[in-house]
This record gives structure tokens, sequence and C-alpha cells, in this order.
């Protein structure tokens, strides 16, 4: 089986979470990931915690991979932060737009994450593998969904060698997307976000905020359970399990795991899945 693995972190930002995220890495790293890859707070709030977690990732023998957004962002801003990269042994990034943060009016000199791939691509050439972002329920400011499937083309257009999605649990409305951009001529491998499910209450919270569906079905079971964490937990493996399962069964070139710094549920889903 030909799959990819890939596993995403946030900053910690404490010395216990620096510890437990360093904990959750080793175990993690059974798995043999292609990649780790750490967010970047909006406005750039964490670009010092991303830059030392992805350092010590990279130290520790893996690739790491930043995320990085451009909104609120200066091009000197951002040729700083390349330089910083490739000075660490940074060879990949995930390039967004990201979101203002509220209070901050300034927008940058960075309008759509379309403008940073070609930046990056403009300033280092093929220095960096990019990952983009992408939108199988479709981001929750697209004007229409055609609009984020041509918006989408024009990211990999740009020089964006694959894709990372928001995470779903509606499979066909990934196999839509992947074909719909496939018929725009989109050759680059689009890897499945995957989020585990640790607690319904917080997943209900992102899911409205991000535009990702929970499905009635699985919604309805969640919400039977109330705050029994166990069944949560249980319902939600075998979801997600299963998910996992059919994406690799349609032939998927990956999955990118958003760990949320917690390994248990992401070796569970992979032993599961026989891999790793
Ligand atoms: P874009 O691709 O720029 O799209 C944003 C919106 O603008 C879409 O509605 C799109 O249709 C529209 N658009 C795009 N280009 C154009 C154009 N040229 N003209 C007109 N409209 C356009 N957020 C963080 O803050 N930190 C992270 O580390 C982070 N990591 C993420 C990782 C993944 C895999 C994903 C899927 C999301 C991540 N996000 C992160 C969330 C992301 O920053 C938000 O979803 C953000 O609102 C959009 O970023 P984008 O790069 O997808 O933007």
């Amino acid at each position: 089986m030909n799959l990819e693995l890939s596993i995403e972190f946030f900053p910690p930002q404490t010395t216990e979470g620096i510890e437990k995220l360093r904990e959750a890495r080793e175990r993690l790293a059974v798995l043999k990931p292609a990649f780790f890859s750490v967010t970047y707070g909006a406005g750039g709030s964490t670009q010092e915690r991303t830059l030392a977690t992805v350092s010590e990732i990279a130290a520790a023998g893996h690739v790491a991979a930043p995320h990085l957004s451009c909104i609120g962002a200066t091009q000197a801003s951002i040729r700083d932060l390349l330089a910083l990269f490739r000075a660490r042994g940074i060879r990949r990034i995930v390039a967004l737009r990201g979101d203002l943060p509220s209070g901050m009016a300034d927008p940058g000199e960075f309008r759509y994450a379309n403008e940073l791939v070609a930046f990056i691509r403009q300033e280092t050439g093929d220095a960096f593998h990019l990952d983009v972002a992408a939108y199988p329920e479709w981001h929750p400011q697209a004007k229409t969904p055609r609009d984020d499937l041509l918006n989408f083309k024009r990211k990999v257009d740009a020089g964006a060698n694959a894709a990372i999605t928001q995470y779903f649990y509606n499979i066909d409305a990934f196999e839509s997307f992947v074909a719909d951009t496939r018929a725009l001529g989109v050759t680059a491998p689009i890897i499945p976000g995957i989020m585990p499910i640790a607690s319904f209450s917080k997943l209900a919270r992102f899911s409205d905020a991000c535009g990702a569906e929970i499905p009635r079905w699985m919604r309805k079971q969640f919400e039977s359970f109330g705050d029994d964490t166990a069944s949560v937990q249980a319902f939600g493996l075998d979801v997600v399990t299963d998910l996992c399962q059919q994406l690799i069964n349609r032939g998927v070139p990956g999955l990118h795991f958003y760990s949320m710094n917690q390994s248990r549920l992401t070796l569970e889903i992979c032993r599961r899945l026989g891999i790793g």
C-alpha cells in the first residue's frame, strides 16, 4: 500500500505542553509519517513557537513543515521567515491565507493564498514543497462552490505541489471535490484531512466555525451519549476508521491527521487500519 501519512500539531504554549507534545511525537513516529506539520496562529501570533516546534521536530530527524499564513503579513516579513526556514533545514511549507485576527485591521500585502504561493515561488524557486488547503464542503467565505473551486485551482497554478483538505465526514463531498478539480485539469495530489474525535462538543463548535458538516446520523448518536466520553470516543473511532478505510479503498495518496497534539486516537485508527 503506497499511502503517505502526515500528522499535524499546534505549537504548545507552556513547558508542560512542550513536553507532552514531545512524548506524543515520539509515539506517533512509529507510524513513519512523511512529515509532521505545525500550525501558525492567525496574523503570525505563534510565529516564534511555530518556528521553535518545527526546529525541534527537524532536529529529531523528521521532516517538519510549518504552516505559514499571509494575511496581515508584508512581503518583507515573509521573505525573512522563508530565509529562517531555509537556515533551519525546512523544505516543506503549508501555505495559507489564514484569517485576520479580531482587532487587526490591516490585511497586509497578501490577499489570498495563491498570492503567497506565487511569492514563495518567485523568491525561492523550488526550495520548498508547498501544500495548500482545500475544502471539500467549501470554504465558508466562498461566494459559490464554483468560485471556490476556481480559487483552489489558482493556488495550484501558482505553484502548489499538493493539497490537504479541511476535515470532513461526508466522503461524497471529498469524492465530488476531487472529481471537479480533475475535470479542471488539476493533477496535484489531494490529501484528505482526518479529524479523530475526542470530544463531540468541541468538534461541533469547531465544525460550525470552519464549515465542516457533522452528518445528522452522527450528530444524533453523539448527542445521545451526553457526557459519556468513552462512548463518544468509541463511536468516533469506529466512524473515523471506517472513513479512512473507504478513502484508502478509493486510492487516496495519503491521510493527514489533525492530531490536536494527542497520539492515542491517531495510533488506534492506524492500528485498526493495519498501517504504520
Ligand atoms: P484562500 O485559498 O486564500 O481562500 C480563502 C477564501 O478566499 C475562499 O473563500 C476562496 O474561495 C477565496 N479566494 C481565494 N483566492 C481568491 C482570489 N484570488 N480572488 C477572490 N477570492 C479568492 N489557519 C491558521 O490560522 N493557521 C493554520 O496553521 C491553518 N492551517 C490549516 C491547514 C489546513 C490543511 C486547512 C484546510 C486550513 C488551515 N487553516 C489554518 C485555516 C485557514 O487559514 C482558513 O480556512 C482561511 O480562512 C483560509 O485560508 P486558505 O489558505 O484556504 O485561503
